[in-house]
């Protein structure tokens, strides 16, 4: 599969160097590839960005097949995590303009479209834009809001402008090129409108090991951000920097930032001596935490007659766990996964399917399950903790007690 060269989209400078390589072999939806998501910094700037990336028409095709934005388990309803997030930017955004303005409100990546109908209860015009059909769906039954289906683009907005605000909440760090459509949004802005941007922190970066996943393939601090908006006619009107934690959505440090029109010129800025380190600590702690995955494993395949372990989860945190740990190699029984739209796909070879719940043919099948998330661990031990009382040991990778 040909992949995709990038250079820096803050400076367009190409003097960059590789500071991290994260394997990532097998992509449901995309196939088993022997896919690394190389991570380069700018000598010029200090942005971060993945190159080569998987080309374009892949990564979209994943978001439209495999999203999950559109929360299957809760047929698109917000858990309150995600509202939390959602209520919070409502509360930062409403402060950008004065009391009681009603304007028109453009969410691009709008998902099930809960924070547009926040501005339209106050008033506002609102409209969403989405990849996912099921999101469009979902946004009309819920709330009543309506969103025109596709990736962004200007000519698809051109009928809807001008915009009072434009959201872009967890999409510029998908993006290949993040600097044309941050420049195309001016032409969408009204004169005094704002253009609100959350996405993840890279001064803080979440956990080891899983902080550079393939959807994202830019990684701002708050100055590359700010950079990137100034070289782009916007200047920054606030900046807020968020933990979040187990409350808010997405659980991760991210950074939020109001911008707005300019024709000032600014001088570009270069944060390198603040991201490396942080990067340095983030290696380090990424491999001890692959070491001890391993370790953990081999436990695991030790106890477990081959062919006799499944998996439990077919997201990115497989994927990774597939290409570090001897589980590659491993004869592993198949990969369960609630998402159905994964049901009958095969990740590096495995088979992946939904958990039928049929307990006799399931202890003909297989002695133990490893549960492969980091971020789900919890929810779906309590899910299938009850299968322990019917002979089929689960192991969990993240607890502090090691498999017994
Ligand atoms: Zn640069």
């Amino acid at each position: 599969m040909g992949l995709t060269e990038r250079t820096c989209v803050v400076c367009h400078g190409d003097d960059h160097f590789e500071v991290f390589d994260q394997p990532t072999e097998a992509i449901i939806g995309i196939g088993d590839i022997g896919y690394h998501h190389r991570i380069q910094i700018c000598r010029n700037c200090g942005f971060v960005f993945a190159s080569p990336v998987l080309p374009e028409e892949k990564i979209l095709l994943f978001y439209e097949k495999m999203s999950n934005y559109e929360h299957p388990q809760s047929d698109g309803l917000r858990p309150q995590a995600e509202k939390n997030q959602i209520l919070r930017y409502f509360e930062l955004i409403n402060k950008r303009f004065p009391p009681a303005f009603k304007g028109k409100a453009l969410d691009i990546g709008c998902a099930t479209a809960l924070g547009l109908s926040l501005f339209r209860s106050r008033g506002w015009d609102v409209v969403g834009l989405d990849p996912s059909p099921k999101c469009v769906e979902l946004s009309k039954k819920y709330y009543d809001v309506r969103v025109i289906n596709g990736f962004f683009s200007p000519q698809l907005l051109e009928k809807e402008k001008p915009f009072d605000l434009i959201i872009l909440c967890h999409v510029l760090e998908h993006l290949l090129q993040p600097d044309k459509v941050i420049k195309e949004l001016g032409d969408l802005l009204s004169e005094e409108g704002v253009v609100y941007i959350e996405v993840p922190n890279l001064l803080k970066p979440y956990a080891p090991k899983c902080y550079f996943g393939f959807e994202h393939v830019n990684f701002f601090t708050p100055t590359s951000l700010a950079n990137i908006a100034e070289a782009n006619g916007f200047a920054v009107d606030s900046l807020s920097c968020f933990d979040n934690g187990p409350q808010v959505s997405p659980f991760y440090p991210v950074l939020a930032m109001t911008l707005r029109k300019t024709k000032q010129k600014f001088q570009m800025k270069n944060d390198m001596g603040e991201v490396l380190p942080v990067i340095e600590k983030f290696k380090n702690e990424s491999g001890e935490l692959v070491a001890r995955l391993q370790a953990t494993v081999r436990k695991i395949l030790e106890k477990i007659p081959k062919g006799r372990l499944a998996l439990w989860g077919a997201g990115i945190h497989t994927s990774q766990l597939l290409s570090e740990t001897d589980l590659g190699q491993a004869e592993i029984a198949c990969i369960f996964d609630n998402d159905l739209k994964k049901d009958g796909s095969r990740l590096m070879g495995y088979p992946v399917e939904k958990f039928s719940g049929d307990l006799e043919k399931i202890k003909k099948r297989i002695d133990a399950i490893l549960i492969s998330s980091e971020a789900s661990e919890d929810i779906i031990y309590n899910q299938i903790s009850y299968l322990e009382d019917h002979g089929i040991k689960i192991y969990r990778l993240y607890q502090r007690s090691q498999p017994g």
